[in-house]
């Protein structure tokens, strides 16, 4: 049984993770379910970059569908929230709940993810989400904080040295963030 499954946003959040996780040999896969990301061209351009940044350490990369429809449904009425206010809070959940049920049917004996990793998010909130997702699955929600150990600078080191496709802003219709 694998060990765990690593949700990612995009290569920019999750690539020191991946290095370092490939780097300790550790029996992981990593897990790409973001149909929060529109329009669909951005949303290809991220999966594609995180799964070339997979290929290259060997790391198996699985994504799921994009089914962006069922996302707006979810957020629904939240389009005005801020960043880190509600619609984020579902956001987080819808993705992490889908992870954590593929994690079951794929024997993964526990999730984790970097949705929190960007100093954009709160982390704490994040963990809420997948509390709340691991509570409904049974799927134990491993809370890392993927940001210490020196990952956030060999993160921006390796944005800088791979020439990473870094986007500007979350990934949905209503994040108005410019990085
Ligand atoms: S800002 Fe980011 S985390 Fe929040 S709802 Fe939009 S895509 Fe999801």
């Amino acid at each position: 049984m694998p060990e765990f499954l690593l949700v990612s946003c995009c290569a920019p959040c999750s690539c020191a993770v991946i290095e370092k996780l490939a780097r300790e040999k550790k029996d992981f896969a990593v897990l790409f379910y973001n149909p929060n990301i529109q329009p669909a061209e951005e949303y290809e351009k991220r999966r594609k970059e995180n799964e070339r940044f997979c290929q290259e350490r060997n790391v198996p990369f699985v994504s799921l569908e994009y089914d962006p429809e069922n996302w707006r449904q979810a957020v629904n009425g939240l389009e005005n929230e801020p960043e880190r206010g509600k619609r984020c809070s579902v956001c987080f959940y819808f993705r992490l709940k889908r992870a954590m049920e593929y994690a079951k049917e794929n024997g993964f004996a526990a999730v984790s993810s970097v949705l929190g990793v960007s100093r954009y998010k709160d982390m704490a909130q994040v963990n809420r989400a997948a509390k709340k997702a691991s509570e409904e699955t049974g799927v134990p929600y491993d809370e890392t904080n993927w940001r210490k150990g020196g990952l956030e600078q060999r993160r921006q080191q390796l944005i800088k040295e791979t020439g990473m496709y870094a986007q500007d802003y979350c990934g949905c219709p209503f994040s108005v963030r410019k990085n």
